[in-house]
């Protein structure tokens, strides 16, 4: 399968990873279904930690089973659906896996992860991510696009803003303009 654009990520982890589902039309696709989507996906995805040079088919699984939960939690967070036990388990197993320190840098506004133990890039990866995830359900802007072809999780830039972008807004008053 041809890799493939991820035009729509936003440049933060969290929702880069969760985004990896996306709506065409009203129903949701996975967008990572081979190493070789995966692949593409970590070349242009913000990621909190160094991407393995190469990835396979257990990297996919890995990959999925954060983004399962992640994105679960997410949705949950925003009313739709459940908080689970069992997602804020898996995200939590996976920060402890590869635990850091966050020191502070050089200069004024940079901070230093430093890693407790060696750990494997994918493992440290992983912990990365889900780290966001948590930072991301903590966050008051967090919002979902409920837009035809869209469906993405995005951080509101200001109060009110029901899509992620002015094109989803279009696309749903001419949905609605046909339906009526
Ligand atoms: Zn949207």
């Amino acid at each position: 399968m041809a890799a493939r654009a991820w035009d729509w990520l936003d440049g933060f982890p969290a929702l880069d990873l969760v985004n990896t589902v996306k709506r065409v039309g009203w129903q949701e696709r996975e967008q990572l279904e081979d190493p070789a989507d995966l692949d593409s996906w970590l070349d242009v995805a913000a990621l909190p930690a160094p991407r393995p040079a190469s990835v396979d088919e257990e990297d996919l699984r890995a990959l999925r089973a954060l983004r399962d939960p992640a994105l679960r939690l997410l949705h949950a967070r925003l009313g739709r659906g459940e908080w689970l036990p069992a997602d804020v388990k898996a995200i939590n197993a996976h920060v402890l896996a590869a635990p850091e320190l966050v020191l502070l840098g050089e200069h004024p506004r940079e901070t230093v992860r430093h890693p407790l133990g060696i750990h494997s890039v994918m493992t440290r990866l992983l912990a990365g991510l889900a780290a966001e995830v948590r930072d991301a359900t903590q966050r008051c802007d967090l919002a979902f696009c409920d837009a035809p072809g869209c469906g993405l999780v995005f951080y509101r830039r200001r109060t009110n803003q029901s899509w992620c972008g002015a094109a989803c807004g279009n696309r749903v008053r001419v949905a609605r303009h046909q339906a009526g």
